[in-house]
Order: structure tokens, then sequence, then C-alpha cells
């Protein structure tokens, strides 16, 4: 690994003062189980890393009546045995309980897992299916970016150069009528070949995928068509079909393209099959 200047302020003022200082050459570390490995391979080579959980700000999960409010540096062993998550969100829990195994939860984020970008981030699904906002320290004070918009491309976010993502907060009108399913080859440390939520609220349906498309995705043509029509076995079937058309995976090492369409018909028809 390439030598760096290490940082640990305890002010989102002072990681922000540092991140701009050197620009394009600095990293927030967090966790740290996505940016550490990628620092070993030589993918990527900060010449400063900001290691930003001294800031006791970013540290609490916040509930109230109608929303909840995740801390940048929560993390997912913290987010996924919160009881009012586990009870007002309980989908939300499951994926992050997903993650990796146990001694990676003790050190990674929720919101490092959204940071980080991948197609395959297990938290991103429920949180997309919530929709969740991204809350953003920067030049323009906090601003909130919907998620939706946050995923630009595999690894690439709508952040720009410095800014801090302070954590994520979503409604829980209803929410917790949600279904996450993870498919991997193993049952355990293993990354998505296929995950996907689907929320009931209010009669809708929202709808979200990862590792089919090169960010995880809103199915917004199958939710348009399960919110206009009554749920039965017909129209979960035509669903399902709409579903195959809307994302776009790759074969790789874990899975063809047609087995991950396949498995997101899947997916949603047993999510569904439980509200028939
Ligand atoms: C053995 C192993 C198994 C894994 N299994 C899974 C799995 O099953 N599912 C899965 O989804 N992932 C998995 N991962 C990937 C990783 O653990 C998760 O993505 C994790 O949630 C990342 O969180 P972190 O806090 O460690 O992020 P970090 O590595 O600290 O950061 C990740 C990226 O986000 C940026 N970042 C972090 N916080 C902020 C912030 N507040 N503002 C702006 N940018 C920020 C960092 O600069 C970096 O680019 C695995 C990793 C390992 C090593």
């Amino acid at each position: 690994m390439k030598p760096f200047e290490y940082f640990r302020p305890t002010t989102l003022e002072d990681a922000y003062k540092l991140l701009n200082q050197y620009g394009d050459k600095a990293s927030i570390l967090n966790g740290g189980t996505d940016l550490i490995v990628r620092m070993r391979e030589g993918h990527s080579e900060p010449e400063a890393v900001v290691d930003i959980k001294q800031i006791e700000s970013l540290r609490a999960i916040r509930v109230s009546e109608d929303e909840i409010f995740i801390g940048a540096c929560v993390l997912l062993n913290e987010l996924g045995s919160h009881p009012e998550i586990r009870k007002k969100v309980p989908f939300l829990a499951q994926a992050a309980l997903s993650v990796g195994s146990k001694q990676v939860r003790n050190r990674a984020t929720c919101v490092g897992n959204i940071c980080n970008a991948s197609p395959l981030a297990d938290t991103a699904t429920p949180l997309l299916a919530l929709d969740a906002d991204v809350h953003v320290y920067g030049d323009e004070g906090v601003k909130q970016i919907p998620l939706k918009h946050f995923f630009v491309f595999v690894r690439k976010t709508a952040l720009k150069q410095g800014e801090i993502v302070t954590g994520i907060s979503f409604k829980i009108d209803g929410a917790s009528l949600g279904i996450f399913q993870k498919i991997s080859r193993r049952k355990e440390v293993d990354l998505s070949t296929v995950c996907g939520t689907v929320v009931r609220a209010d009669g809708a349906y929202r709808v979200s995928f990862g590792a089919v498309a090169p960010t995880p995705i809103r199915l917004t043509e199958t939710e348009a068509y399960l919110s206009s029509k009554p749920l039965s076995p017909e129209t979960v079937e035509a669903a399902c079909e709409i579903a195959k058309g809307e994302v776009s995976p790759i074969g790789d090492i874990r899975a063809s393209k047609a087995y991950r369409e396949d498995m997101v018909a899947v997916v949603l028809k047993q999510a569904l099959s439980e509200w028939l």
C-alpha cells in the first residue's frame, strides 16, 4: 500500500477543510471495509485519508414518529440490531445483517455501503424502496439528495469533491410492509448475485433491485403496473415479466445474465405472493 497522511478530525468542519485542502487526493475513511481493500489492491491511492469515525454527531440513529435518520458512522451491526429499526423497518435490519460477516459488520457502515456505490450494495435496495434521502455536508451547507439520484454509475455518486454524507433519512408511513431478499451462492459472507426489496405503502408498490444494472435501481414501470391493478396471480405474473424487461444485468463469475433476469422474477413473485 502506498504511504498516506492519516487524519482523524473530531468535527465536520475540520474534516471538510482537510478534504478540500487535499482535493481529489483525499479519501474519506469510514469503516474502511471497502476503502482499505481497494487501497491494498492499488485501485485507490489517496495521499490523505480522513477518518470520520471520531465525529460524534455522525454516530446516532434518530427515530421520531414518522421519520428515521441513520448517522454516517452507524455500524451495520448497530443498525441491524436496533430495536426500533427491527420493529419499524425489519427488512432494512435484515439487509444490514446480510452484509459480510459479524466482524465486517462491526466495522462497516450503512452509509459506507451506499457511498461505495456498488451495484450490489445490500442496504441500497431497502433504502431505495423507502424513498430515502442522503444528507450531504458541503459548500452549500447541508443539502438532501434523493437516494435514487445519488447513484450515478458503478462506484460513482452525485457527491461533489470534498462533500461528506452525514446520514440517510426516510419516512416510515406504513413502510414496515416490506420484504428484502438476497440471492447469493453461500448463505454468509457472500456478495449478492441478485438482491431486491418490495415495499407496499398506501396500496402502491415500490420495487428496487441490486446487481441487475450499473447501479441499484427502482423498477418504475413494474411499480406503475402493480399500483394500477388489484393484486392477483395474473397481475403478479405480468409484473414479473415487466420487471425482467426493466433490468439489464451482466453475466459474470457469480451468475449469467439470464439467471439474474430469472431471479428478478423469482424475488418479485415471492414478495408479492405474501400479499395475495
Ligand atoms: C469480507 C467482506 C465481505 C463483504 N460483504 C459484503 C456484502 O455481503 N454486501 C455488501 O453490500 N457489501 C459487502 N462488503 C463491502 C463493505 O463491507 C460494505 O460496502 C460496507 O458497508 C462499506 O462500509 P464502510 O463503512 O466500511 O465503508 P468505507 O470502506 O469506509 O468507505 C466506502 C466508500 O465510501 C466513501 N465514504 C464512506 N463514508 C462516507 C461519507 N460519510 N461521506 C462520503 N463518502 C463516504 C469512502 O470514501 C469510500 O470510497 C464486504 C466487504 C468485505 C471486506
